[in-house]
């Protein structure tokens, strides 16, 4: 048996909990709040997605950084093995739409609940109100770690670091753990938001506030370069733009973002090519013979938006709608499968559903997550350089990683 101790009781932190119990070992937690699980009570709007019933190459392929890293813990700990723990400790799942899998109470508590019955069953000793101030290394190996709390020292036969990136910092992520690896030498890659909304440069597309659209295509341009289309919701907001599309966009698009604005191009009537799109105009248009433009595109588009399309496409808002002629038509055409925003830059890590980036993989053992620059110690979740679109799958990351992480903990 070996005395572990793990900073940080997250969804990864309770993994390695349960993982490292179970075969034996006496395990300490260590959480600064005065409660497990905060972010995690928050996730899926409080429902909890806990993962995606998928299967694994899926599951890989919604990886975003570093899916390699993952195949080893993923296998070692799947999709099933978290939704039958889960289960086991009497918190039924649903799937939904997208294989989004979620507790049937639609209770994120419940999800935190089974978690801490299956510790309190293997007695692992949870230490809350308790902040780790630093690690404790001697000789390349991590001996123990030192609480804030009068600087005490608490020893160790191995210490799994899992705190957490930096968003929605009130749930206590507030990266600490990127210190504590740096302060043993490893390397921290770029950190940005990410699942975040855009901020826009012009002032009608922020006086679209509120409008949400179903279906459109989204695509992102650095320069003439593609860096992501995609299909789905979206919607404006006082700041720029937001919706799923454009959250999991900006996982894509972080790096390229920081350096300079990118240009998104929103196809507002993507099932129409623009002859079919000009045959319907001229179709709503037939209705509305006599009537001002102004007042001919209600069919079209939500009424918000009209006076944005009508004033890009250059056409007097009092025309009469008999007098639009073909050219001024295909102006509209192409504000309609053109529509183009500006993104300047993304939100704060106050809104980011997660950090992009973090401790390098490459530093880090993929099937047992120990560091290979000092032995003793063990990183899991969010805190490493790894991140996935929405679906359940950044959680499946930190039970992923953390269950390794604790299963992986040799005896003394
Ligand atoms: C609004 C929102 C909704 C989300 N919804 C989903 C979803 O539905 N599905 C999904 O898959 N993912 C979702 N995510 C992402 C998911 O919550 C995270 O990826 C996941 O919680 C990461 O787990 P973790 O254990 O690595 O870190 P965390 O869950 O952040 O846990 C880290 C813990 O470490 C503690 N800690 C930090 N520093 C110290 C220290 N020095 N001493 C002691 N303790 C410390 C923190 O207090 C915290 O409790 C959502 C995120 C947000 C913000």
């Amino acid at each position: 048996m070996s005395n572990v101790v793990i900073v940080g009781g997250g969804a990864a932190g309770m993994a390695a909990a349960i993982a490292a119990a179970g075969i034996g070992h006496e395990v300490h937690l260590y959480e600064k709040n005065e409660k497990l699980g905060k972010k995690v009570y928050i996730t899926g709007k409080g429902r909890c997605n806990v993962t995606n019933a998928c299967d694994m190459e899926t599951m890989l392929q919604n990886v975003v950084t570093n899916p390699r890293f993952l195949y080893s813990s993923f296998y070692g700990f799947t999709n099933q093995d978290i939704m039958d723990l889960l289960e086991r400790n009497g918190c039924p799942l649903k799937t939904e739409r997208g294989n989004r899998v979620f507790p049937v109470s639609d209770k994120s508590s419940d999800v935190i609940s089974a978690l801490s019955r299956q510790m309190r069953d293997l007695n692992v000793d949870v230490h809350l109100h308790s902040e780790v101030k630093d690690l404790l290394i001697e000789d390349g190996h991590c001996v123990g770690i030192r609480l804030k709390k009068n600087n005490t020292k608490v020893f160790a036969d191995a210490v799994i670091v899992a705190t957490g990136g930096m968003s929605y910092q009130a749930t206590g992520s507030t990266g600490d753990g990127y210190d504590f690896a740096k302060e043993c030498g490893h390397t921290v890659t770029e950190l940005s938001p990410a699942l975040v909304p855009f901020e826009a440069a012009e002032d009608d597309v922020r006086s679209l506030q509120g409008v949400s659209l179903r279906n459109i295509e989204a695509v992102i341009y650095d320069g003439k370069k593609e860096l992501y289309r995609e299909f789905g919701e979206m919607l404006f907001a006082h700041f720029g733009v937001s919706g799923p599309v454009l959250l999991s966009a900006s996982s894509y698009v972080a790096k390229a973002i920081r350096k300079h604005p990118l240009k998104l191009v929103i196809d507002l009537k993507p099932a129409l090519t623009e002859e079919q799109l000009d045959t319907r105009i001229l179709r709503d248009f037939e209705g509305f013979l006599n009537k001002q433009f102004k007042n001919s595109l209600a069919h079209l588009l939500p009424s918000k938006m009209i006076p944005v399309v009508i004033a890009r496409s250059g056409i007097s808002p009092d025309k009469k709608v008999n007098e639009i002629t073909k050219q001024e038509r295909a102006a509209l055409v192409s504000v309609l499968k053109r529509f183009q925003v500006t993104l300047t830059g993304l939100r704060d890590y106050k809104e980011a559903i997660i950090t992009q980036g973090g401790i390098s993989v490459k530093e880090i053992n993929p099937t047992t997550m120990e560091s290979k620059k000092v032995s003793g110690l063990y990183f899991a979740g969010e805190v490493l350089d790894l991140d996935a679109v929405t679906g359940g799958f950044n959680l499946q990351i930190a039970w992923s990683t953390g269950w390794a992480a604790g299963s992986h903990i040799e005896y003394c």
